[in-house]
């Protein structure tokens, strides 16, 4: 299989969800074979050897600069079969867009798609794993495919059970994309507090109340879709072409990158 950059490069502009600023994010075609982000002329390998945290998102970084909220840019990525990019970024967090991937995608369409020699190789589990932290859980088999089924509860009437099972990536464009991100608004105060959310709006989660969804879900179990779309993020961090058999209960971007640095350093040879 040969690896895969875009034709022309492509340009977006829009606010952090946590920070509320600003940044440009121009994403040019490259014949690296790697995904590569680019701020204040320090080049961050797309890779978990470069994640500084991953406690409310995904932030990479190297000699203290940090590009935060990767995440779902990574996983529009991985979902358009992309495998070659150099993403420059002027700021210091990607835009929330509208809180999916599918800004992305589009984007990614319009500017056309190119073949390229050099091709990553796929990545996943070599023997079953198992990763588990307070009551989450991960488990993780060899599979020559792509194959997530993710469960989420939280502790709210709507969110007590939603799962999806994700199995084909070429049906990531209509299946996952399209996901946002979600919030409760009982939480909103608590992460206010914090510092994080400053861009948050009805305008891009899927907002809960106690009483059920603020506004229109795009699809019934749009939070499941929505830690798949997480997930594929994530885990693109070790290949963008990921394989493997995964089953998630209530995980986040720590449990994922749990997963991703086990998975890593057995490829290494480590464990
Ligand atoms: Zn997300």
């Amino acid at each position: 299989m040969r690896g895969k950059t875009l034709k022309s490069t492509l340009s977006i502009k829009g606010k952090g969800i946590h920070t509320g600023e600003e940044a440009r994010v121009t994403i040019h075609p490259s014949t690296s074979g790697k995904i590569e982000f680019k701020r204040n002329g320090v080049t961050i390998p797309a890779s978990i050897d470069y994640i500084v945290s991953s406690e409310h998102g995904t932030d990479i970084g190297k000699d203290g600069i940090v590009i935060k909220t990767i995440e779902h840019l990574m996983s529009a990525i991985v979902g358009a079969g992309l495998t070659s990019l150099l993403i420059e970024v002027e700021g210091i967090e990607i835009p929330i867009l509208d809180g999916s991937s599918l800004p992305f995608i589009q984007m990614f369409i319009d500017a056309g798609f190119e073949e390229i020699d050099l091709s990553p190789t796929p990545f996943g589990p070599k023997r079953p794993l198992t990763i588990k932290s307070e009551g989450s859980l991960i488990q993780a088999l060899p599979f020559d495919g792509f194959s997530v089924t993710y469960v989420v509860s939280y502790p709210h009437p709507q969110l007590y059970m939603q799962f999806h099972t994700f199995d084909s990536m070429s049906r990531y464009r209509e299946e996952i994309a399209p996901a946002r991100t979600f919030g409760i608004l009982e939480w909103a105060d608590e992460l206010r507090e914090k510092g994080l959310v400053k861009g948050a709006s009805i305008e891009n989660i899927l907002l809960y109340n106690k009483n059920g969804p603020v506004n229109e879900p795009r699809f019934k179990n749009e939070v499941a879709r929505h830690k798949i779309l997480d997930f594929i993020g994530d885990i693109g961090l070790l290949s963008t072409r990921p394989e493997g058999y995964y089953f998630i209960i209530k995980g986040g971007h720590k449990l994922h990158l749990k997963l991703a640095e086990t998975l890593g350093k057995e490829v290494n040879g480590a464990v």
